[in-house]
């Protein structure tokens, strides 16, 4: 079948009816529909500048590198030096408050608000095209299986003019893009300068890259938060050769200054903070509908910018060589349009390479866990009594941190494997019920639902602080809570102090949803990470010899997954021991990896 006929077809899928991320089941979307072929150990040297070799290479077939293929090649010799990598924290105080995935804010039977000078903003405010608006499709999805740590600075709400009304143009005359305001442009800057310095893979990339462009001619479109760090990934693919059209996968986190500064660097960027749904769905439109210029790459979010060429402009996929989805979401409905037998370019699905799930899920959580709480309710976590329902990656990460605390922590698991982890960490496993009267703080991280009932919720203490660290808002369950003989009082952004009759009073934190997505910013560094994937997904989509990539979702090479977290090394000073070529032919690896089979578990 043409490619011209598969998108036609394509044009047929309404991505709206693939179930969202909410309705997934648990590992199902997750696993890729042509595991072998895309799970095999690959040599990435075998295609020029491209990274990764056919993805059915056997690890048999892995050939020796001698680190000088490619920019690709791991060579920790050249590496940019710690030194030069200062760690900073870009982020203050940027607590963002996220409506319900639904788009929906249920309101409690009997709600105290207390209005704050840092809520009144653009979060509850709507902005001023409601009445064209609907919640629904930009905020359900992207907003909560993707990060942005976007904390803008220089948002004013005195300027209500739509930038859609808005004549702008770059201090060289350009008006290719559409953004809140372009004299925000140095501020933005600073905020990418202050990114850069937390990024340090995309900036080793920038410099080895060099006199190579291995993007070069590549027109990327892409649909991702529009943040600081996105500007550094943007700023990279230019330095690599691409040229890129951006808007926002999410209405609210576009840092407008940024924006500026991006449109400023000569980049077309259509987005701002507080889109309507309408705007949302123009400005991905003005990236992809214009004269001249054509995408051959997708960068994608959450999936609707996809959906939305497959809707509009089907007949582009016949230039695109790939797409590159980040979302769970947008990971999940290319799995649905593959086993449909409808996606018809080669997808790179980065969220689930190893590298950028250990830091989504272990390590960032292991920090902002203490964020979230901290932010919300400024708690001393030594002495307190925690129970962690879940012994995942994620759940494992929040013990570390509050053990390290001081805090007293126990644990709930299902699954004995898990338990045993838990036991052989020093803690305590216990059933919630067992400890549910005592304890201070109660964190949910399961990925299930209904594992803090109301049964629960009546037996804790007073002022016991209740949040959950798992994707959905279904943990705890919320909805029990919202019942008459209980009042409900709004005492600080995302914080509601849930009261019974007899004057007890629980803590709850976010209604429910992720706490450190909605009560924290994620550290620039966990997003280096995914960016860097998403840089090296590109940059091996692009430069992939035809035939190596059929129309189907593939992980990111583990040897690339490994080159992802090899860049991050230098910023550490860590110093990686080399195999000898004894130990190389010892163990049966390459000297230059991978080092790992794919079912190997970090
Ligand atoms: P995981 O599968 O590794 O861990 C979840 C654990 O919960 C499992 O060990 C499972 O056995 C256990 N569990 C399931 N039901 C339980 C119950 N009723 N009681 C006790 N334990 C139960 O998953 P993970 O990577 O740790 O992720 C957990 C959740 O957090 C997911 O929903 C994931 O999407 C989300 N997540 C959140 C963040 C964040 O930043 N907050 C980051 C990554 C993932």
């Amino acid at each position: 079948m043409s490619v011209q006929v598969v998108a036609a077809k394509m044009a047929e899928v309404e991505l709206k009816d693939v179930p969202t991320g909410k309705d997934l089941p648990a590992e199902s979307p997750m696993t890729p529909t042509s595991e072998g072929k895309s799970l095999a150990r690959n040599d990435p040297h075998e295609a020029g500048f491209s990274a990764a070799a056919s993805p059915t290479a056997e690890p048999s077939s892995a050939k020796a590198g001698d680190g000088s293929l490619g920019l690709l090649t791991p060579n920790p010799a050249k590496m940019p030096q710690a030194s030069a990598m200062k760690r900073t924290d870009p982020q203050q105080n940027g607590g963002e408050a996220f409506v319900n995935r639904d788009g929906t804010v249920a309101e409690a039977p009997r709600m105290k608000k207390i209005q704050f000078a840092d809520q009144k903003q653009e979060f509850n405010k709507r902005p001023s095209k409601i009445g064209r608006r609907s919640l629904s499709r930009s905020i359900s999805q992207s907003s909560t299986d993707s990060y942005s740590s976007a904390a803008s600075y220089t948002d004013s709400s005195d300027d209500e003019t739509s930038p859609r009304d808005k004549q702008q143009k770059n201090s060289k005359g350009n008006g290719d893009f559409c953004i809140k305001n372009i004299k925000q442009s140095d501020f933005g800057r600073r905020e990418i300068e202050i990114a850069e310095q937390e990024m340090p893979a995309l900036m080793a990339l920038r410099k080895r890259a060099q006199g190579e462009k291995p993007l070069a001619g590549a027109k990327v479109v892409g649909c991702t938060h529009i943040t600081a760090q996105t500007a550094v990934l943007m700023e990279t693919l230019s330095a690599l050769g691409a040229q890129c059209r951006w808007a926002a996968c999410n209405i609210y986190s576009t840092q407008n200054e940024v924006a500026a500064a991006l449109a400023e660097g000569g980049f077309s960027v259509f987005a701002w903070k507080g889109e309507s749904e309408d705007d949302f769905w123009w400005c991905i439109d003005r990236c992809v509908n214009v004269e001249g210029w054509q995408p051959n790459m997708i960068l994608d979010d959450g999936g609707d910018l996809t959906h939305w060429i497959y809707k509009k402009y089907p007949n582009m996929f016949k230039k695109i060589k790939g797409i590159v989805e980040e979302s769970v979401t947008g990971v999940h409905r290319l799995y649905q349009l593959s086993k449909a037998g409808k996606l018809c370019v080669p997808a790179m699905n980065v969220n689930d390479s190893v590298t950028k799930q250990k830091f989504d899920n272990l390590y960032c959580c292991r920090e902002s866990i203490l964020d979230g709480l901290k932010r919300t309710t400024d708690v001393m976590f030594g002495g307190k009594q925690v129970v962690v329902c879940g012994y995942g990656e994620v759940g494992k990460g929040c013990c570390a941190a509050l053990k390290a605390m001081g805090s007293i922590v126990y644990v709930t698991e299902i699954d004995p494997i898990c338990a045993l982890q838990a036991c052989m960490d020093g803690f305590r496993l216990v059933k919630l019920n067992e400890v549910i009267r005592q304890v201070d703080i109660v964190i949910t991280c399961t990925g299930n639902k209904n594992v803090v009932v109301r049964e629960y919720l009546d037996r804790m203490k007073n002022g016991c602080i209740v949040c959950n660290m798992g994707h959905s808002n279904t943990e705890i369950d919320v909805a029990s809570l919202r019942t008459p003989e209980l009042t409900w009082e709004r005492v600080r952004s995302q914080v509601d102090h849930v009261i019974w009759p007899d004057g007890k009073r629980i803590v709850l934190l976010a209604e429910g949803r992720l706490l450190n997505l909605s009560c924290s910013t994620v550290p620039t560094f966990v997003l280096s990470i995914t960016a860097t994937t998403q840089a090296l997904a590109l940059i091996e989509l692009y430069n992939a010899p035809e035939g190596r990539y059929k129309q189907d979702v593939y992980l990111l090479p583990k040897k690339m997954d490994e080159y992802v977290a090899s860049l991050h090394l230098p910023t550490f000073d860590a110093h990686l021991t080399e195999l000898t070529d004894e130990q190389a032919k010892y163990l049966g690896l390459n000297k230059n990896g991978p080092f790992k089979p794919n079912y190997y578990r970090y």
